[in-house]
């Protein structure tokens, strides 16, 4: 079983990717986790990814496809895994299908619209000290401006200024809205609403989810 995750910045797609992990046991594989580790480790495939990301480039499809089929290919993603920001593109749909080509697919789509996008991300914080993260929509600080532990000042992420969130938005809804329509024709699409606390989010997805394995589990018995 392969769970796919869309949903714009800020959806919470990593949460309910590590929940997902917990209960199912499905490893959540994240790209940029992956990119972050390999440059890490200097191996050759990270050195490139390093020099791509020191020049502020996005990371070419071909190498984010050899980076997730390593991935893949490993042992403890046979039953399943989660994919968190992968694909991005109908070209990564299209080469991802070519990969374990028997696995079956299932999308996970958290929706949440531009206003709540933003209102979340510009709501985060991090401490400049001590580097805890903070959400002021979540009340997790005492203080408005300071940080619980160290006392270091909260300032925001230079990626969630109300500007670049706008960008990071448009370039969703670009790139990654047509792999809707693609899904939903090939009727693996699920919505899920992405409003609310975090336990009511997952409490759909692992609706979805067990159904779905249920309906794996019974053709798979069908069959031997
Ligand atoms: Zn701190």
């Amino acid at each position: 079983m392969r769970i796919i995750l869309l949903g714009p910045p800020g959806s919470g797609k990593g949460t309910q990717g590590g929940l997902i992990e917990k209960k199912y046991g499905f490893p959540r594989i994240s790209t940029g986790d992956l990119f972050r580790r390999a440059v890490k480790k200097r191996t050759p495939l990270g050195k490139k990814v390093e020099s791509v990301m020191n020049r502020g480039e996005l990371v070419s499809d071909d190498i984010v496809i050899e980076v997730v089929r390593e991935r893949i290919e490993m042992r403890d993603c046979k039953k399943g895994y989660v994919l968190d920001g992968f694909p991005r593109n109908i070209a990564q749909v299209h080469a991802l299908k070519k990969i374990k080509p028997e696995q079956s697919e299932m999308i996970l789509d958290i929706v949440l619209d531009d206003e709540a996008v933003i209102e979340r991300l510009s709501a985060r914080r991090v401490c400049s000290a001590c580097g805890k993260p903070y959400n002021l929509l979540l009340g997790n600080s005492k203080e408005k401006d300071e940080c619980d532990l160290c006392k270091g000042k909260l300032v925001s992420r230079e990626d969630d200024r109300p500007d670049i969130i706008k960008e990071r938005l448009r370039v969703y809804h670009e790139e990654t809205e047509p792999l809707v329509d693609f899904y939903q024709r090939e009727g693996i699409y699920h919505e899920v609403d992405g409003n609310g606390p975090v336990s009511q989010v997952f409490e759909s997805i692992s609706g979805i989810l067990d159904k779905q394995l249920k309906q794996v589990s019974e053709i798979t018995e069908a069959l031997s």
